[in-house]
């Protein structure tokens, strides 16, 4: 069931402080009744010996009322029996309308007596003496203690009721205080949805876990305005990109119409060109599928391949494709890492074709594979026409090419190091690059040792 944060804080407190209010007079009211019962039974139990005393030591017939009446407190009562049980003279006369039964006088004890809705303690004492040869009874009235007692609990009653409507009215304000940020964030939440990525919470409260919210989501917005961004920036490059190759092959489509039917040169020529620029456009589009997989999808436990014999089998496929070139190896004793072999295959090829692509004068590349105590290191070697300083850093990225018609001539999208990047990093790698201008370059990649 949804409720509102204010009336549960407010539920809350008000059973907090019924609790512990219910709690705290409970045990006032009975360590008071205990006290108050205390005193009665010691004022009982005063007034009884004291008459007894007097019975003991004084003859019967010289007591005066007054000397009763003195040892009596809190409108107590008090009566005389004979041994057997008569009773024999009442103090005072009138005002005590009950008999104490027979069995509770020859019994000497405390007792409880309730008599016309009011209740009595009762204390009897025997008496065996030279002066008097019976029984005394001290009649303590309870209803003083009855009234504190109920006045205690009207009192806690009223203090309860009035604790409770405070503490009522101030939840009911603290509450609302507490939950203004949140309605204040809400609100600013709908105007960001409204006004879309670019806006930005802008509040602070004296609230730490407030402020702490609205710090996260800045930076949550941050970071997805930037993904966002970067989106949109792919999106525009891969379109700019497709958008070159589709030209061409639209204006040699028109060429053929207008004279490619009769001009077979031109037929053959523009045919030539479509279908290179076709070429290119569906390696474009494999290499942009290629960027977009989703790295993700983590196949589940890979088992781990010979780097070296893929790296040997790749190259020579390379002396196979360009005989004008030399491959020199440097290899290591057998390295074992746990990578999808496509993929590392993926990898040697767009390292090994950008080796051949930029080293077409010296035509020498040079591959060394090393086993440290920490990782693993693979460089592929050219001695081409290198990358300038400013560029070395840059090339990495989606679509950026040094030179971009050199790059195009040489059928390059500026796509291969950004996905032999993400392969590596996919795989717990990493891929740097050192280059000089018209000396070569040399990449390198490491693994983890495992
Ligand atoms: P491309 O398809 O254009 O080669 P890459 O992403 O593979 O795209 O490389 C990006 C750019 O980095 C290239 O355009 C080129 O300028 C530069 N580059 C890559 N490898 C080399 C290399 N071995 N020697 C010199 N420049 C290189």
């Amino acid at each position: 069931m949804k409720t509102s944060l204010r009336s549960r804080w407010m539920r809350l407190s008000i059973l907090i402080i019924i609790g512990s209010f219910i709690m705290f007079s409970a045990f006032l009211i009975y360590a008071t009744s205990l006290y108050l019962k205390d005193l009665q039974y010691r004022a009982l139990d005063r007034s009884a010996v004291e008459l007894k005393a007097m019975y003991e030591t004084t003859a019967f017939n010289t007591i005066d009322e007054r000397e009763i009446y003195s040892n009596l407190y809190d409108n107590q009562k008090f009566v005389l029996y004979t041994n057997s049980g008569e009773e024999v003279y009442r103090w005072p006369s009138r005002g005590m309308s009950f008999n104490i039964p027979r069995e509770q006088i020859i019994h000497p004890d405390i007792y409880s007596l309730d008599f016309e809705d009011m209740s009595y303690l009762v204390q009897t004492v025997k008496i065996d003496s030279e002066y008097w040869n019976g029984y005394i009874a001290v009649v303590h009235p309870m209803n003083e203690y009855y009234t504190i007692l109920q006045m205690i609990i009207i009192i806690a009653t009223i203090i309860g009721f009035m604790s409770i409507s405070i503490t009522l009215v101030i939840s009911y304000f603290m509450a609302g205080q507490m939950v203004r940020p949140i309605y204040r964030f809400t609100r600013q939440l709908q105007y960001v949805e409204n006004n879309g990525f670019s806006e930005r919470l802008d509040l602070k409260t004296n609230l730490e876990e407030i402020d702490y919210m609205v710090l996260s989501f800045n930076k949550m917005m941050d970071t997805l305005e930037e993904s966002f961004n970067q989106q949109k920036q792919f999106v525009e490059d891969a379109s700019h990109e497709l958008r070159t190759p589709l030209q061409i092959v639209q204006g040699h489509l028109n060429l053929i119409n207008r004279w490619g039917k009769n001009d077979k040169a031109v037929l053959e020529e523009s045919l030539q060109i479509s279908i290179d620029e076709m070429g290119r456009i569906t390696k474009l589009i494999e290499e942009l599928l290629e960027l977009t997989k989703n790295e993700n999808e983590k196949t589940n436990i890979i088992d781990p391949i010979n780097l070296n014999e893929e790296i040997i089998s790749r190259v020579n496929a390379m002396k196979q494709l360009h005989p004008a070139y030399t491959f020199t190896l440097d290899l290591d004793q057998a390295i074992f890492y746990p990578i999808s072999q496509y993929q590392f295959e993926q990898i040697l090829v767009i390292f090994l074709d950008n080796a051949v692509k930029y080293d077409y004068i010296n035509k020498s590349i040079h591959i060394k594979s090393k086993l440290m105590s920490n990782k693993i290191k693979i460089e592929i070697s050219d001695k081409g026409v290198g990358i300038p300083e400013e560029d070395v850093n840059k090339v990495f990225d989606r679509f950026y090419r040094v030179d971009k018609s050199r790059s195009r001539e040489l059928g390059g999208n500026g796509l291969g190091l950004s996905i032999a990047k993400k392969i590596i990093e996919s795989n717990e790698g990493n891929v740097y690059l050192e280059s000089k201008i018209n000396e070569g370059t040399t990449i390198h990649i490491e693994f983890p040792l495992k």
